[in-house]
């Protein structure tokens, strides 16, 4: 079959990491999240977490050169031959150059960068409201998204809390810097006819019944 390597795009609160883990059921891909993996690294507060702390508190972009090699090491990997989903990554055009030198020359493309597109409104009114587990990163919400039990994580029962920069202050400054560095790629993977949109703002199901269809096309349209 076909490999799918695949960037998604969106502002935060878009709901990338939602639909990502149904991509990744769906699909059998490894899926590699920049926030998440920047997270783990502040808590293990690992050489790469003690540089990244202080851009991801105030909610800027971390400097390329810390991101960067991380990704380059997870795309060239073995489990990542047949395909991948990057979540956060490419953030600006700088990366999204980098990526496709990678992919170059390992003698890939991209498949896709699909784009789920949120007003500012509603990301905010979602990531306010939103809960990750302590331990790996699940997510919920505590009105369309809640738990059974309520602070607990449905899969691994540890605590659920909110992250330090899904706060407002932080949050606006996370959606400003979207539209300054990232909103640049919209055009840019436009203009290489691989840029897919869908409504973010529309139920998390609709929008991963759309993911899944367009990716369907794409595979058979590849393997024509
Ligand atoms: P996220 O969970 O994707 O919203 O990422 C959380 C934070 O990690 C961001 O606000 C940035 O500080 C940092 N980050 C994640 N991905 C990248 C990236 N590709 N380039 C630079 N900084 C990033």
């Amino acid at each position: 079959m076909s490999e799918l390597n695949l960037v998604i795009l969106g502002p935060p609160g878009a709901g990338k990491g939602t639909q990502a883990e149904r991509l990744v059921e769906d699909f059998d891909l490894p899926y590699y999240a920049t926030g998440h993996i920047l997270r783990a690294a502040v808590k293990e507060r690992s050489e790469l977490g003690q540089k990244a702390q202080e851009y991801m508190e105030r909610g800027d972009l971390v400097p390329d050169e810390l991101i960067v090699e991380v990704i380059r090491q997870r795309v060239d990997g073995p489990e990542a031959a047949d395909g991948f989903v990057l979540d956060g990554f490419p953030r600006k055009v700088t990366q999204a150059d980098v990526l496709a030198e990678v992919l170059d020359g390992l003698g890939r493309r991209l498949s896709a960068a699909m784009l789920i597109d949120t007003p500012d409104e509603e990301a905010l009114r979602r990531l306010s409201g939103r809960r990750v587990c302590a331990d790996d990163d699940h997510l919920y919400h505590v009105e369309f998204d809640p738990p059974r039990e309520e602070g607990k994580c449905d899969q691994d029962g540890s605590a659920l809390i909110q992250r330090d920069d899904d706060k407002p202050e932080t949050v606006k400054r996370r959606l400003a810097v979207y539209h300054e560095e990232t909103t640049p790629l919209i055009d840019y993977y436009g203009e290489r006819g691989l840029l897919r949109r869908f409504d973010g703002s529309r139920h998390p199901k609709e929008v991963s019944d759309h993911v899944r269809a367009t990716l369907a096309t794409l595979r058979l349209e590849d393997e024509l």
